[in-house]
């Protein structure tokens, strides 16, 4: 077991092909599950989304450790731990961003050792730019909450943030860490991460515009800085982006009620619609789009993360018709990327995830209702939405009594597409895309 642990597997077999430049999407909380329910509901019995029609695919196995003994695996991921396995090769436990369990030591990610290649680098994600996912590709740090300087200090959100303090050492809150970074493009939301004094009393806005950073708060901004080509960070909400896709009336799944007669009252049906508070906020399509074309003249290449991270989040929150106008989001922003790969055929396309979700498509009624005399029924939240053909499709949540739902340990799927592409087969872990991408663009 510990062998299996730390002895990195090499994925062999292939002759080198060489990207000049990699796209790495992670649709944040997809497994096979999740994926299925949006194409149901969006494309039908006979769809496909565009990255489930690429070449090479593989399912990745999702693996974690205690922080309290790193020898021991723990099988159900997070994001934290999900992103630092594809960032950096490495197995941590939950929470740690791009650093190894027990011992903290910090663990070089792709992003960096493509910008140490001389290539850009661009972040663009629907979560705040300091959430786990894409700190894991830029920041070193013990608690994936310390994203800003008041998380650090005067109570930390994790216990573990004070070690991280300039003032010990240490790098400063992911916000801080980004905005010294250099990394070319960083578009996502977090506005409230940076907005706040650092240690030193300097607000970590000004820190990244020391540091050469426009910043820009809407599309008008991400539009007006087209013409130049400087590192750009993009903060498009305070935190999180607001969803694309709502459920009508603001349906979601809930507790199925029974009579006290035992009768079982089956969920008012729904549709998914538009999402009246999106705003004039770019979607994740116009920002991976904007990101292209900022890095398309990188002289020597690029790597760019791209993250539909509220699949996760909604589906925490039983909410299918949120995860599947993500689900939508991620396809589309593939599109672009294809569309990209196209006129540069030397790029790395990879579609791949952090760790798997609570969704699950079920029988309504149940396939026993007619076999017992008893209510029949999943025991937690159900929504039943009204699909493309005229049916129903009944999706159930049951992985927590009262609060949010959880994550769930299934492996989760990978798709690649160009040069490299053909190593993403068969069972791997998530910490071989690491070497998957370091190979293809010969970082190593
Ligand atoms: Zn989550």
């Amino acid at each position: 077991m510990l062998a299996l642990l730390v002895t990195p597997r090499l994925v062999t077999g292939q002759a080198a092909e060489t990207a000049r430049s990699v796209v790495l999407f992670v649709g944040d909380g997809v497994d096979d599950h999740q994926l299925t329910i949006a194409r149901n509901y969006l494309l039908g019995a006979d769809g496909v989304f565009v990255f489930e029609t690429f070449e090479h695919q593989a399912a990745a196995k999702v693996l974690t450790v205690l922080e309290a003994d790193p020898r021991v695996p723990e099988y159900v991921g997070d994001s934290a731990s999900g992103g630092t396995a594809i960032a950096a090769g490495v197995v941590t436990s939950r929470g740690r961003i791009a650093t190894r369990a027990g011992t903290g030591e910090p663990v070089p990610t792709l992003l960096e050792l493509a910008a140490g290649a001389g290539k850009r680098t661009g972040i663009v994600t629907t979560s705040s730019v300091t959430d786990a996912t894409p700190a894991s590709f830029v920041a070193h740090i013990g608690g994936r909450f310390c994203e800003g300087p008041s998380d650090m200090l005067p109570t930390p959100t994790d216990p573990r943030c004070p070690d991280d303090l300039k003032a010990r050492g240490g790098a400063g809150s992911i916000a801080e860490q980004l905005a010294v970074s250099g990394v070319d493009v960083l578009l996502g939301g977090g506005y409230e991460h940076f907005d706040q004094p650092d240690e030193a009393g300097v607000s970590v806005l000004r820190r990244a515009r020391e540091a050469g950073y426009r910043i820009v708060r809407g599309p008008a901004g991400l539009r007006e800085a087209e013409g130049d080509s400087g590192p750009i960070l993009g903060l498009f909400g305070d935190g999180t982006l607001p969803v694309e896709w709502v459920g009508e009336g603001g349906s979601r799944a809930r507790p199925v009620q029974v009579t006290a007669a035992g009768q079982v009252i089956a969920p008012e049906p729904f549709r998914c619609m538009e999402n009246p508070d999106f705003g004039s906020r770019p979607t994740l399509e116009a920002m991976t789009r904007s990101a292209l074309t900022r890095l398309e003249s990188a002289p020597t290449g690029f790597f760019l993360m791209v993250e539909s991270a509220s699949i996760d989040k909604q589906a925490h929150r039983g909410d299918p018709c949120g995860q599947i106008g993500e689900t939508r989001a991620l396809d589309q922003a593939v599109r672009v990327a294809v569309a990209f790969q196209e006129r540069h055929p030397d790029t790395l396309i990879l579609v791949a995830s952090d760790h798997g979700h609570a969704a699950q498509i079920v029988p309504w009624p149940s396939l026993f209702a007619m076999r017992r005399s008893d209510a029949q029924y999943p025991p937690g939240k159900v929504a039943r939405l009204r699909t493309l053909e005229g049916g129903l499709m009944a999706v159930s949540y049951g992985t927590n009594t009262h609060y949010l739902e959880e994550h769930t340990g299934t492996q989760v799927p990978v798709y690649a597409q160009g040069p490299g592409a053909a190593a993403v087969r068969g069972l791997i872990r998530q910490s071989d895309l690491f070497r998957i991408v370091r190979r293809a663009l010969a970082l190593e």
